[in-house]
């Protein structure tokens, strides 16, 4: 597979804005080394752009970021791509909503993987982005389909843009790679609220139909 001269202007633009994301990460203290990616899918076309594999942040460059197929093959880039490109991979092939991907293994979040507990939703600005608790996805070996097959069935049935892969972390996905990034500094900044509320006490958990209507607000009222 090649980069079709249409899909060229994209793939430049998206480089350009996957590595710049990049930087959001370790803005917001959401990883450790080089453990966790941002991706994006290359709209109109079977391809996604990914960080490559073991590249520390303050070294990537866009021309460093790797094009992959939607089946994990490179088409484009010197460097192997993320270990996390297959589970990103198997994401945009079967959720064709979805444009941007991020991994990530932020300290609360994973805090409530470890233990395989969904963050509940005990905040409006949880209702707001999450339109109800942060689920939590099976555990699963990384090295073929289950990764992506554990986000999808659980993204599937929650209106999540968050899901924590039990033992491992979170995966967020948005429209596009910014608002998967915003999804995964919200999960953490909510993993850690709610982690404190349960140090001093019970958090109350919101009515269903206030849940439902904050997130209706939010996703199709609010902002400019
Ligand atoms: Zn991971």
């Amino acid at each position: 597979m090649t980069i079709t001269a249409d899909a060229a202007s994209s793939v430049r633009a998206l480089r350009e804005e996957v590595c710049r994301l990049h930087g959001e990460l370790t803005r917001n203290q959401l990883v450790s080394w080089t453990a966790g990616n941002v991706s994006a899918r290359v709209p109109g076309h079977d391809l996604m752009v990914i960080k490559p594999s073991g590249v520390a942040y303050d070294d990537l460059t866009p021309e460093s970021m790797v094009v992959c197929d939607l089946h994990g093959e490179v088409v484009e880039g010197e460097l192997s791509p993320s270990s996390d490109t297959a589970a990103a991979a198997y994401v945009y092939r079967h959720l064709p909503e979805v444009g941007g991907i991020v991994h990530t293994h932020s300290p609360y979040a994973t805090a409530w993987a470890a233990r395989g507990e969904p963050v509940p939703c005990v905040l409006t600005m949880m209702a707001d982005e999450f339109g109800g608790e942060i689920p939590v996805g099976p555990f699963a070996l990384i090295g073929d389909d289950a990764i992506g097959r554990g986000i999808v069935q659980t993204l599937q049935s929650s209106s999540s843009c968050a899901v924590l892969m039990q033992n491992h972390g979170p995966f967020t996905v948005g429209k596009d790679a910014r608002a998967a990034v915003k999804a995964a500094v919200m999960c953490e900044d909510v993993a850690r609220t709610v982690h404190i509320a349960r140090q001093i006490g019970t958090p109350i958990p919101i009515a269903e139909a206030d849940v439902a209507s904050l997130f209706d607000r939010y996703q199709n009222v609010y902002g400019q």
